[in-house]
């Protein structure tokens, strides 16, 4: 079965109009509805009306129209039954575990995961809550079925990790979670588009939509998609993570990111396309480049099936250059001499983010975990982006590369650059 694209879903999807016929949806800006008679608000309490069963919305920490209407959005990007949308992607991950775990319950997560999640997962959950996170590698699935405890509620991974970019064999994943009786849950921030979870096996995708669906750097934000039983438990008056908790995402916010979206394809088509030839291109002059679509790394097989072809292998590679000194220096030349891109945590963004990892987006992990996961101390995560032209943008990283030294100088004019995918 070749995997669905799912630009098609989105624009199956029946369009939201504005109120007076805008090709664009109204914005809903109230924090609480009318009801036409006063006896249909017990009904929407007791959950018998709301957004699918008469239109009716009650408060803006309960459903909102248009967050509503984005997580319809969000629904179709991912082929999940529903979606909501939330303040964060960490509110989105961190709802998400606490809605399907009780105290004392269990998780099996990846180790290489972003620094917040390991955060929430290593520190957080377990004095608050009992909640105790076993890290394996999650590529291998022998060590996640040993792992797994009667108390195991949750197996969780990123689909392709921050930043180590391993790929997650999701229906290897979802086979162990099924026969164990447990939800698989991918982080899908990496990859939307290329990567289609829930028809990959997984039960509920999360995403940080700060990164490349919003695309611009400008909002904070996450999603949970999922079948409408587990959006409506989120929002459940009584017990629902999201509704109790109250990470809601404001409509404004939901607005301009349901405006990005019908872009999302062109960006990441861009962002993939740039990525494969740097990494090529990095390649060839003897660098340690890791990245999904250079056909060495370990997992290139496996995302090549998964994948939705033409989005690619992603618009994030990491480059080590042995030291963390010697990535700060290298940092500092592309951002301030060559203008290549900004010294800043985050990806996703049109013009490109880079960091040294292990300091930065990774420095929430103990040493010993930074190196079960693979990020050492001269790791440099670069979010690519799509400004300016390639060969311009190549220019300026190979200048800043031959500087610094990481790049010999004599290699110049024998190489030659792979230049298409
Ligand atoms: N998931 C991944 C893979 C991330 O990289 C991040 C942030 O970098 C998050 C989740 C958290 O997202 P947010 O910053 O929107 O809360």
């Amino acid at each position: 079965m070749s995997p669905r694209n799912p630009v098609e879903t989105l624009a199956d999807a029946p369009h939201e109009f504005g109120e007076h016929g805008g090709v664009n949806m109204s914005v809903e800006a109230s924090t609480t509805f009318t009801v036409l008679q006063s006896r249909t608000m017990p009904e929407i309490f007791r959950g018998q009306k709301g957004p699918e069963h008469g239109g009716c919305y009650l408060y803006g920490r309960h459903f909102n129209p248009t967050v509503y209407t984005l997580g319809k959005q969000l629904a179709a990007l991912e082929g999940t039954e529903s979606a909501y949308c939330t303040a964060s992607g960490m509110s989105a991950i961190s709802a998400t575990l606490l809605q399907l775990c009780d105290a004392q319950d269990h998780i099996v997560s990846s180790n290489a995961v972003y620094g917040g999640t390991y955060a929430l997962m290593h520190d957080l959950l377990p004095p608050k809550t009992g909640i105790d996170t076993a890290l394996v590698d999650i590529t291998d699935l022998e060590a996640v079925e040993v792992a797994i405890t009667e108390r195991t509620r949750v197996i969780f991974t990123e689909s392709i990790s921050n930043p180590t970019l391993r790929v997650a064999d999701i229906p290897g994943l979802s086979n162990i979670a099924q026969q164990h009786g447990i939800k698989l849950v991918v982080d899908n921030t990496f990859s939307p588009l290329i990567l289609s979870p829930q028809e990959l096996g997984a039960d509920i995708v999360v995403h940080s939509m700060t990164k490349y669906i919003n695309g611009a750097s400008d909002f904070i934000a996450g999603a949970v998609c999922a079948d409408q039983e587990f959006i409506q438990e989120l929002m459940d008056l009584n017990t629902g993570m999201l509704m109790i908790l109250g990470p809601t995402m404001d409509p404004q916010v939901a607005s301009n990111i349901s405006l990005r979206i019908p872009h999302l394809p062109l960006r990441i088509k861009e962002h993939s396309r740039r990525t494969q030839i740097f990494a090529e291109r990095l390649q060839a002059v003897g660098l340690a480049v890791t990245y999904p679509g250079l056909p060495d790394h370990p997992d290139h097989d496996l995302l090549s099936k998964m994948q939705c072809a033409e989005y690619g292998y992603g618009g994030i590679l990491t480059l080590d250059v042995g030291s963390k000194a010697l990535a700060n220096q290298l940092l500092d030349l592309l951002q301030n001499e060559h203008h290549f891109g900004y010294v800043a945590v985050s990806l996703g963004y049109f013009d490109t983010l880079m960091s040294c990892s292990g300091s930065s987006t990774s420095s929430e992990l103990t040493d010993e975990d930074k190196a079960a996961a693979g990020i050492s101390p001269g790791l440099v995560r670069m979010s690519l982006g799509i400004t300016g032209t390639l060969e311009q943008r190549w220019q300026q990283l190979d200048s800043a590369l031959r500087q610094t030294g990481i790049v010999g100088h004599s290699d110049r004019a024998d190489r030659q650059l792979p230049t298409k995918i």
